[in-house]
């Protein structure tokens, strides 16, 4: 059976090179065509040989994927709905912010793990994306907007990309490796619910991308309340993961914590995620909660104000991230397969 070629990393590329022997130079000549000078057909792949481009046809396929809505909201950001080969359907996120152009990228069809406060999860857990998949978003992506425009990469779009490891990783090396797409590792983000084997595994591979955790409470009993995850990985198996991740990878962590309403908002709340934080190099990320369809409420802008005034008092760093694309269902949790009932969208 063909295979999807942007299923291939440069490395298992030039095995099959070796296996069907073809010199292994070929691999960054082929990889060239695909992601910088983008053909469509291996028979545009004109410094190779005849031969080898009909070995290239009969092993391989080239996928794209189907841009089916592009939405844009009034403060810029896009939300992209994409139609996959099996008639799935997934969303993803274009986020202009001064001089950066940040696309958030989704990593499944849907999620597993059914945080309370966010939307994604809502319809359920379809599959996995595959490499070619994630990888064919960004080539969309950089026809919307041109590949020296996107400043950065986020995998916060639909799906927990930990859970889907071997592509999202697949992915990652497609984008960072200078024969691939050449993408700064320091700028590409990989955001989690916590998965803690994975974080581990994550710190071996020594990538050097950002490491981002969804925190959104310091306490056990509230994390559990938003998170189921957190029932299997309470905070102290997750705390480890992260030293050893830190003791690896020596890059700060940033924390997601999403400010929900009379939830996770009062005074104790910041002085416990300031204990829980002390020691580990780290910046929080103050999201105010986007309304999703639960029985949540977003914060007031005195709570937003009084969070991060007793964050400051104690020392922690933090950014507070402004809500993009709320009006079109594109802000942080909106994201869908697509797919979901009319009422939301
Ligand atoms: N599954 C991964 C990737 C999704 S990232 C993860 O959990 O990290 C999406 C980010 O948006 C996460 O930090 C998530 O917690 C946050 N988020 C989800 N729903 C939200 C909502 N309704 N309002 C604000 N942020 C939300």
């Amino acid at each position: 059976m063909k295979q999807d070629i942007k299923n291939y990393t440069l490395k298992k590329f030039e095995g099959f090179l070796k296996e069907n022997n073809l010199p292994s130079y070929c691999g960054s000549q082929i990889f060239s065509w695909l992601y910088q000078k983008r053909v469509e057909e291996f028979d545009q792949m004109s410094n190779l040989a005849k031969k080898t481009r009909q070995i290239l046809a009969k092993n391989f396929f080239l996928s794209k994927i189907e841009l089916k809505k592009r939405e844009v909201s009034k403060d810029g950001t896009e939300k992209l709905l994409f139609a996959l080969a099996d008639n799935n359907f997934v969303e993803a996120a274009l986020i202009p912010e001064g001089r950066r152009l940040t696309f958030c990228v989704s990593s499944q069809v849907g999620c597993k793990f059914g945080c309370k406060f966010c939307f994604s999860g809502k319809g359920g857990f379809k599959r996995n994306l595959s490499c070619a998949e994630i990888i064919n978003q960004y080539l969309a992506v950089v026809d919307l907007a041109g590949a020296s425009k996107i400043t950065n990469i986020v995998f916060m779009g639909v799906g927990e990309p930990l859970d889907n490891f071997i592509n999202t990783i697949k992915a990652i090396r497609l984008l960072i490796n200078p024969k691939g797409f050449g993408f700064s590792k320091r700028r590409i983000s990989i955001s989690t619910c916590g998965l803690t084997r994975e974080i581990e595994r994550l710190a071996k591979l020594d990538l050097g991308i950002k490491l981002s955790v969804s925190l959104h409470a310091a306490d056990d009993i509230t994390r559990s309340k938003i998170m189921p995850i957190n029932k299997r990985y309470p905070l102290r198996v997750l705390f480890n993961s992260l030293n050893r991740f830190q003791q690896n990878q020596k890059q700060e962590i940033t924390f997601e914590y999403v400010l929900i309403a009379g939830l996770n908002t009062a005074r104790g709340h910041a002085l416990k995620l300031a204990r829980l934080l002390r020691g580990i190099k780290c910046k929080v990320n103050l999201i105010p909660y986007n309304e999703c369809g639960a029985d949540l409420r977003p914060p007031t802008e005195k709570e937003v104000f009084s969070f991060s005034e007793e964050l400051k008092k104690q020392g922690v760093f933090f950014t507070v991230r402004k809500p993009k694309g709320r009006d079109i269902k594109a802000a942080c949790g909106q994201l869908s397969r697509g797919t979901l009932p009319v009422s939301f969208r």
